[in-house]
């Protein structure tokens, strides 16, 4: 029996993982985790309890307690909730509280996941990775450009050191930090929009797998 087919995607902020994962997971017939909602939504349940989300006992405590539910919220997509997700990202507790979800989530029936550690950790066998990059200032543009459509007032320069600072974060980190797999495949999408990467990823992918 074949395994069922796992794509990882992990890389930067607004680096355009989502959108990406997204399309090649319509393409595959397969189903699709934003992994990243898991580590907003704890974020979140942090937030709920005025804590600070480095406080690694009470990020486990919710990452543990975390619902289904807490990821319909429809505060999660802030930029007050990536600098938690950031924050307790960063507790070892609260990875391994995820991580039996994500793998139960792919082993299934295959999956396409995006975050930062999919190819890394949550799933190292994946035969498909890739990590998907782009210039801060690219990536911050994009970030602003969004914000603005759904009526936010913050600065591009503030949006930029956000980006900056996550990211930063988020690579330096001592569990799971982000950084591509060996045999991942770099897509740098500065200079691509959502359907010259996914014609990029997928003829990538079809190589790939022959
Ligand atoms: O992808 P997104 O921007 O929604 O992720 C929010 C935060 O969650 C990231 O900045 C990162 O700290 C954390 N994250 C992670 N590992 C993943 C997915 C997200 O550490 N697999």
């Amino acid at each position: 029996m074949t395994r069922p087919l796992i794509v990882a995607i992990d890389g930067p902020a607004a680096a355009g993982k989502g959108t990406l994962a997204r399309r090649l997971a319509a393409e595959l017939g397969l189903p699709y985790l934003d992994t990243g909602l898991l580590y907003r939504a704890v974020g979140r349940r942090v937030l709920d309890r005025e804590g600070d989300p480095k406080d690694a006992a009470m990020a486990e405590a919710e990452a543990r307690a975390l619902h289904p539910a807490d990821l319909d919220r429809a505060d999660l997509r802030s930029a007050e909730a990536a600098m938690a997700a950031s924050g307790v990202a960063a507790v070892p507790g609260v990875r391994a509280a995820l991580l039996a979800f994500q793998r139960s989530f792919g082993q299934a029936r295959g999956a396409v996941l995006d975050g930062r550690d999919i190819g890394t950790v949550v799933f190292p066998e994946a035969p498909v990775k890739f990590f998907v990059t782009a210039s801060p200032e690219a990536r911050a543009r994009r970030r602003w450009l969004e914000q603005q459509a759904g009526g936010g007032t913050a600065t591009l320069a503030e949006v930029e050191a956000d980006v900056r600072r996550r990211d930063d974060q988020d690579a330096h980190r001592s569990v799971a930090p982000m950084l591509p797999a060996a045999d991942a495949m770099l897509l740098d999408t500065t200079a691509l929009d959502a359907d010259a990467a996914f014609a990029a990823a997928l003829a990538q992918l079809r190589a790939r797998l022959g």
